[in-house]
């Protein structure tokens, strides 16, 4: 079962209940009907076994006494002790599995009524001293079963005050005992009885605290997950641009090398924008910023595949990352990039390449067929061919190549 841990009115009330006194906690509406839903896999096989064996029970008896007492007697006891097996077993079944709250009452005082009944006949048939006896046994029946049945204190003092009618009645019938007598046994079990009923009430609040302990704790459990889930975010994002952060970055990395990276390779492109340590000075830090925060999500919208990267590495750097890209792909990637900045059309008027923001792209790449470099080692052939873009004039685009240079 799914426990609704998560529902502020239901946790407002567990936290009302816990803070109370134990003997104080009640389950109202939905709570009592999630504590019902909880524990009723364990009341129904309780109950099924519970009927099971009572029913097992009378049948050895009942074998048991044909051997050893007179025939006459057996007879007698043999039609009462019938009507307990089906009134069990009838219980057991409906028990079987969930079923509407009036039927499962209806199920529970119906059969330990029948149950309780046959035993008291037994004995009534019987006579002598097996009338006291019997009574004695079915209230030993009834007192097992207000133990063990974990059901609602008003069934539970239903089956309580059953078994005490059914004693006072049938004693009172009895030959061999006075009505005096009969009343003090009566009051006598009835005491017993009561005890019995208030220790089953007992164990039925402390399971229900069990439960809303339970409850709290899962609610905080999911509390603090959830708070864990956010500060993961918040540790892999930048906080200016709200893309990805080196951090991230270099965890993707090492993740993807060691997972084997991609069958076809994979491509790195360092970015930086172009003076704008002058875009700065010129227009303002706040300005920078804003400029900042446009070039990232112009990146970021380039790279549409699922399994492309993109983090901010430094102040105006920004990495991305291209699994199972090659070299031509990649330049095109790159060359799409720079134009859509510059495109954009934001001022950086003191730049000498243009009034405009530029970008500089330095590209390198892994293939299948040359031998595996680190993460480190590609992300130094980016740098290095980023530095040669600068060097070349700054916006564009250069591939590394050993001991090539190309643009
Ligand atoms: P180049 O064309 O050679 O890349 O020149 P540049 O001016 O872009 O490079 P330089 O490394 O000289 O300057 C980078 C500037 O980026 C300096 C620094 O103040 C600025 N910067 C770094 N982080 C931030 C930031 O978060 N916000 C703003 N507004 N500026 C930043
Ligand atoms: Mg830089
Ligand atoms: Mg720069």
């Amino acid at each position: 079962m799914q426990l609704q841990a998560q529902d502020p009115s239901i946790m407002a009330e567990v936290a009302r209940l816990l803070a109370g006194r134990t003997r104080d906690i009640r389950l109202k509406g939905e709570l009592r009907r999630l504590f019902q839903e909880r524990s009723w896999p364990r009341t129904a096989k309780v109950i099924r076994a519970w009927m099971t064996w009572v029913a097992l029970l009378d049948v050895l008896t009942l074998g048991l006494n044909a051997i050893l007492l007179p025939k006459v007697i057996v007879l007698s006891m043999l039609a009462p002790a019938c009507i307990l097996p089906p009134a069990a077993l009838a219980t057991a079944f409906v028990w079987r599995k969930p079923r509407a709250i009036g039927l499962q009452r209806a199920s529970i005082i119906a059969g330990l009524f029948f149950i309780l009944l046959s035993v008291a006949l037994v004995g009534v048939s019987a006579g002598g001293e097996f009338h006291e006896r019997h009574l004695n046994i079915m209230l030993f029946v009834a007192i097992t079963a207000i133990i063990i049945f974990s059901i609602p204190l008003t069934w539970t003092v239903t089956v309580a005050a059953m078994a005490l009618g059914l004693y006072l009645f049938f004693q009172l019938l009895n030959p061999s005992l006075e009505t005096g007598s009969a009343v003090a046994a009566a009051l006598f079990f009835a005491s017993g009885i009561i005890a019995t009923v208030v220790a089953r009430r007992t164990m039925t609040i402390l399971a229900q605290k069990g439960f809303l302990l339970e409850l709290r704790d899962r609610s905080r459990v999911a509390e603090l997950a959830d708070a864990n889930a956010r500060l993961e975010r918040l540790a892999r994002t930048d906080p200016l641009t709200g893309i990805a952060n080196r951090r991230w970055m270099m965890e993707t990395l090492n993740h993807l090398w060691s997972a084997g990276m991609d069958s076809r390779g994979c491509a790195m492109l360092m970015c930086d924008i172009d003076e704008f340590k002058k875009l700065n000075d010129h227009l303002g830090h706040a300005e920078g910023d804003r400029c900042l925060v446009k070039v990232a999500g112009i990146i970021q919208s380039s790279v549409k595949r699922d399994r492309d990267h993109v983090a901010r590495y430094g102040g105006e750097e920004f990495l991305i990352v291209l699994p199972g890209v090659d070299e031509g792909e990649a330049i095109c990637m790159a060359e799409r990039i720079r134009r859509s900045v510059e495109a954009a059309s934001l001022p950086n008027p003191a730049s000498r390449i243009s009034p405009y923001v530029t970008l500089s792209i330095g590209v390198a790449t892994q293939s299948s067929e040359e031998k595996i470099i680190s993460p480190e080692q590609l992300q130094n052939q980016a740098d290095a061919a980023l530095y040669l873009a600068k060097q070349a004039g700054r916006n564009r685009v250069v591939l590394h190549h050993p001991d090539r240079i190309r643009q």
